[in-house]
């Protein structure tokens, strides 16, 4: 502070000063010493009288910390503490996207001859054209995936969730589920549900047990975790057909309201059936919705074949 000298003070900016302008200087003197005292002092030793004699010192420095305030190049050191939440508030998003839509209603399948298309095995090198098939119709469907095709392509399973399908969990690697203890089907189904939780930022709460096998042990598994076990009524057997017409004329004659129908992403013939299995699905009067919106809520540890 005694750095400043008196010159460096600018009296001429401050109506204390001025009057001390028409002092003595030997006035002025006096003034900036009491002034100097009122800074050091602590607030309640000072007179109301000091505080018009320290507004000459305090100016410099209150200019000071206004100029470090709004020059980020200046020395930070007087510069006030600032939270995150302060910094982050005044910035302006250059792009703001829009608030995320609520969930629209869905379909009420009580009144609806609702049916789900569900994939199996997947994400695999033909989910990517499926996923563009569906979002031509604006058609949702159900995925039941492999937490180790995930682990291949995150990417497309983050596109499912974010176009309106349903993730489902399948197991890690595709055992039966019923030849294993468990605590080693416990893992199957907690390793998936955690990359799909990463992938997608939910929890898939719906199982299809690999090739549909079941037991107590693996509905128990299952009731632990909070999860369903979701079956089929309807099985194209499109990973053995390998045909688009058998796959379509299966999927369309065993299909009745509140049906699930079975397919798999990982075979092209599947992939290639659905616009049409879609289309007439529709024209036949049908709704397709993902299985939540046909079972609405399960009961953990329970099993579904359809609605
Ligand atoms: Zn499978």
């Amino acid at each position: 502070m005694r750095d400043w000298g008196i010159s460096d003070i600018p009296v001429e900016r401050n109506e204390g000063a001025m009057r001390r302008q028409r002092v003595a200087s030997g006035a002025l003197v006096g003034a900036v010493w009491l002034g100097l005292a009122a800074l050091v002092a602590p607030p309640s030793a000072a007179t109301p009288s000091d505080a018009p004699s320290a507004a000459p010192l305090v100016d410099p420095l209150g200019r000071q910390l206004g100029r470090d305030a709004r020059d980020p190049s200046a020395d930070p050191v007087p510069t006030p503490p600032v939270t995150p939440s302060q910094q982050e508030a005044p910035v302006p998003e250059p792009t703001p996207e829009p608030a995320p839509e609520p969930p629209a209603p869905g379909p009420d399948c009580a009144v609806l001859a609702c049916v789900a298309l569900t994939f199996d095995d997947g994400p695999g090198d033909y989910t990517a054209l499926l996923l563009d098939d569906l979002a031509a119709r604006g058609v949702p469907a159900t995925f039941f995936v492999l937490g180790s095709q995930v682990d291949k392509h995150p990417d497309i399973v983050a596109r499912m969730a974010a176009e309106g399908h349903a993730v489902g969990n399948h197991s890690w690697s595709h055992p039966r589920l019923t030849t294993l203890s468990a605590e080693e089907a416990g893992w199957q189904i907690d390793a998936t549900t955690t990359i799909v939780q990463q992938t997608t930022g939910t929890t898939p709460t719906l199982v299809r047990p690999p090739y549909g096998v079941s037991n107590d042990t693996v509905l128990a598994v299952l009731a632990e975790r909070g999860a369903a076990a979701i079956m089929w009524s309807v099985d194209t057997e499109d990973w053995r057909n390998r045909d688009v017409e058998i796959t379509t004329q299966r999927a369309l004659e065993g299909t009745e309201p509140g049906a699930i129908i079975l397919m798999h992403d990982i075979h092209p013939t599947s992939v290639q059936a659905v616009p049409g299995i879609v289309d007439q699905l529709q024209a036949a009067g049908y709704t397709l919705v993902t299985v939540p919106e046909l079972l609405g809520p399960t009961t953990p540890g329970q099993l579904y074949r359809n609605r």
